[in-house]
């Protein structure tokens, strides 16, 4: 491949540097200092109350349903159009995914439908929203609707870390919002996953639960059950040097989404901007009127460029056969038409002229 959709970035020598420091100090433990560092500056930057180091954005969604006890019977509305991760680690508690379609305005969750979800399902514990692609959903909407209800609101801000919503962090505000380090992410630890939340309780219960649910006693005393999901100090190294520039990683993001606009024919349509936020421009996503995605995934990958359709909707994934779902028609329609394309931080203009002449022959 000459261009990844979204390859890791290095900046300059500063992660080797804290690699090195935390093998220096023989921190190659689970825990330590540069998990400690990446915790606080996470919290600190983005304006929460806390923060904790995690294996994976998946893990740390894990977290949150084991936190919440979801068990057989219980609902969670989640959104249509995502990732599987926002959802098989509470589907895998047993719970009844009840998915919401997009928005068109925002290919985030539609706030009305999940308003319809929310009544046609009283009894739903959760309610976990994606920022897709790099884009907040309508936080403040979806905050006032679950606080009506008693639903505990989980952004899966995986895709958003450095997005905003009206001038504050993506997720703030909702019970907890969960980032993705993962390699293909804005900023990566190789892999691994950022748990914020602005409640001390949540915070202490998942990082608790992440260390086996040990008691805090000298002896091994459990509870109840936790699993083993901290980030070691090795990867929070390369983290922390990775979040440090995270500014950095917005800039290059915006170049590349602009350079993308400034090329694209009237018939390759971008992903909506909502007037609430900025985006993180973690891809540069579009929907083709009158040419095939996958013919032109499949063009541009015969010229060494990594171009992918948009998630294809969890309605439709044979897993979740047969799960309630409240739809407009908007997250196949997306499937449809939609493509991702090289958005990696160091693309040339050169690369972009010549994917875009690729796809005028699509
Ligand atoms: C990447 C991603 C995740 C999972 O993160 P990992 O760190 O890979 O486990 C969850 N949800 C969404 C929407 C994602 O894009």
């Amino acid at each position: 491949m000459r261009a990844f959709l979204s390859p890791p970035f290095l900046n300059g020598n500063d992660e080797r540097d804290l690699v090195a420091a935390a093998l220096d100090s023989n921190y190659i433990a689970p825990c330590g200092p540069m998990v400690d560092a990446l915790e606080r500056e996470a919290a600190a930057r983005l304006g929460f109350g806390g923060a904790l180091a995690t294996v994976s954005g998946t893990m740390a969604l894990e977290l949150l349903a084991r936190a919440l006890g979801i068990r057989p019977g219980d609902e969670v509305v989640v959104s249509d159009l995502t990732f599987i991760a926002s959802v098989a680690p509470f589907v895998d508690r047993g719970a009844t995914p009840v998915f919401v379609d997009a928005d068109p305005a925002t290919w985030c969750m539609d706030v009305a439908l999940a308003a319809r979800a929310l009544e046609e399902h009283p009894r739903a514990r959760a309610l976990v929203a994606t920022d897709l692609y790099g884009q907040s959903c309508d936080l403040d909407a979806l905050i006032d609707l679950c606080a009506a209800r008693g639903v505990y609101l989980i952004v899966d801000a995986a895709e958003s870390l450095g997005a905003t919503y009206r001038g504050r962090a993506a997720g703030k505000g909702a019970w907890a919002a969960v980032h993705s380090l993962n390699g293909n992410k804005i900023i990566t630890a190789g892999g691994g996953g950022l748990l914020l939340s602005d409640d001390p309780g949540l915070l202490t219960l998942c990082r608790k639960l992440a260390g086996q649910a040990r008691e805090p006693v000298p002896w091994y005393e459990h509870e109840r059950l936790g699993t083993h999901g901290r980030l070691g100090n090795v990867p929070a190294a390369i983290a922390l040097a990775q979040f440090r520039h995270l500014g950095d990683a917005l800039r290059d993001k915006g170049r590349v989404w602009a350079g993308w606009l400034s090329r694209l024919p009237a018939w390759a349509k971008p992903m909506p901007v909502a007037p609430y936020g900025e985006p993180n421009h973690w891809l540069t996503v579009v929907t083709l009127e009158g040419r095939d995605p996958l013919r032109a995934v499949e063009a541009l990958a015969a010229a060494g460029l990594e171009a992918r359709p948009l998630w294809k909707p969890m309605h439709l994934q044979p897993v979740f056969r047969g799960a309630p779902a409240v739809l407009g028609g908007v997250g196949e329609e997306l499937f449809a038409r939609g493509l991702c394309l090289p958005s990696g931080r160091g693309l040339s203009p050169e690369l972009m002229d010549e994917a875009v002449s690729i796809l005028e022959a699509v």
